[in-house]
């Protein structure tokens, strides 16, 4: 056992085992509450290894009641929610969808499923969500086309909410409906409503690396009942009511499984400590790196309250020759994971031809963030000696250069 002093300010130290010393850290690892047997335990007694039952019924309310829509829709995954938004706007082939160019492919993955054309908007500095200026560019130029978009997926990027009163008040002036991809922001609050609950639809992630986990799964989330029930019918195979098997249109098997909806059940109920812990987590890196300049964290804009999903940087190359890739292999020879930001879609190879609108001139403000970007370990479990390995392997690189 060797001592090592942490947070001086407080005058505690802690001991730290070898073997916690040479642990890999992860970027976002599942952290479990303890009651997620419970849930589990109750499916198996009750043999509702389904993918229906009682965990399913009241993880829907549970979640609903916590983000304050009318209902939700437990499905298979996040991306499976944004599917079925889209099929519920009756959105095809021949039509057009906006959605945020810098995310993850599962954002737009469920356009092309539809059939339907992406169109990629830019992002803006203060959110580094969809900018408002790039999305009216984007609805004027298919406003000429005479070929308006039929949805816009808005993404809350790293718990981080974008402008949505600028961003709906665009899309309520051309009456297009916004789906939020609040896959990475449950928890978060935007002028005091939560984060996925501001648009027509919002979905959320429980796979294995977000806030709070079922170890793969997803809501879609609204006020509108009928389109939650129509849902839940399309997630199911569309089958119609009828004594035999009858159907008039395409379904999916995308609905949650009863054991599944136990572990996010007791996850659910840990929310707000797993915001809390990961925001603590951000502010240690801003404390930190205060006194670094190139570093600058993803901002928080006024009025929002993010749950700082991952803590994520960019550095500023007027301030240090140091990149991303040096930083995440310095990281890695210390066995610690790091990602690059999201690659933005409009640069994509499977995206290739489509149509993508800048917010400036000169490099858009997406590539900027991806090319500089770096997302650091982040879990709601990390322990603060974790994190002190972080900032010393990254402090030390910025002492080099
Ligand atoms: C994780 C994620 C998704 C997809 O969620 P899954 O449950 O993995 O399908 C969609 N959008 C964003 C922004 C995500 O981070």
């Amino acid at each position: 056992m060797k001592i090592l002093p942490i947070e001086q300010n407080k005058q505690t130290s802690i001991f730290i085992s070898s073997v916690e010393k040479k642990e890999r850290v992860f970027l976002s690892s599942p952290h479990m509450t303890g009651n997620e047997m419970k849930y589990i335990h109750e499916a198996f007694e009750t043999n509702w290894i389904a993918p229906i039952g009682p965990n399913v019924d009241k993880f829907e309310e549970e979640l609903a009641a916590y983000v304050g829509t009318t209902g939700g829709a437990a499905l298979s995954s996040g991306t499976a929610a944004i599917h079925l938004a889209l099929r519920l706007l009756e959105i095809g082939s021949g039509d057009r969808v906006f959605c945020s160019s810098l995310t993850f492919v599962a954002s737009a993955n469920p356009i092309l499923y539809t059939g339907a054309e992406p169109v990629f908007i830019d992002s803006e500095e203060e959110t580094w969500n969809m900018s408002p200026i790039a999305l009216r560019k984007a609805f004027a130029a298919a406003d000429k086309e005479g070929h308006l978009p039929k949805a816009v997926i808005v993404v809350n990027l790293y718990g981080q909410s974008a402008k949505m009163d600028e961003l709906m008040a665009i899309c309520n002036e051309y009456n297009v409906p916004v789906i939020e991809d609040a896959a990475e922001s449950l928890g978060s609050l935007y002028k005091g409503r939560k984060s996925g609950t501001i648009g027509e639809f919002g979905i959320y992630s429980f796979n294995g690396n977000k806030i709070i986990t079922a170890s793969s799964g997803g809501m879609l989330v609204a006020n509108d009942l009928n389109a939650l029930e129509k849902a839940r019918f399309l997630g199911s195979q569309a089958k119609d009511p009828a004594p035999y098997y009858k159907h008039h249109e395409v379904g999916y098997n995308y609905r949650m499984s009863n054991v599944l909806a136990g572990i996010g059940r007791a996850q659910l109920e840990a929310i707000d400590d797993r915001v809390k812990a990961r925001r603590k987590v951000y502010e240690r890196y801003a404390e930190g790196f205060k006194d670094i300049p190139a570093i600058r964290f993803q901002p928080e804009l006024e009025e929002t309250y993010s749950n700082r999903w991952l803590s994520v940087f960019t550095l500023d190359p007027e301030l240090t020759s140091l990149t991303p890739e040096i930083i995440k292999s310095a990281l890695e020879a210390e066995s610690i994971e790091s990602r690059n930001v999201w690659n933005p879609l409009h640069q994509q190879e499977l995206f290739k031809g489509t149509q993508f609108f800048a917010h400036g001139d000169g490099e858009a403000v997406s590539d900027n963030i991806f090319r500089h970007g770096l997302c650091l370990p982040s879990g709601s479990n990390m322990t603060v000696y974790q994190q002190m390995r972080v900032i010393e392997v990254v402090k030390g690189l910025f002492l080099q250069h």
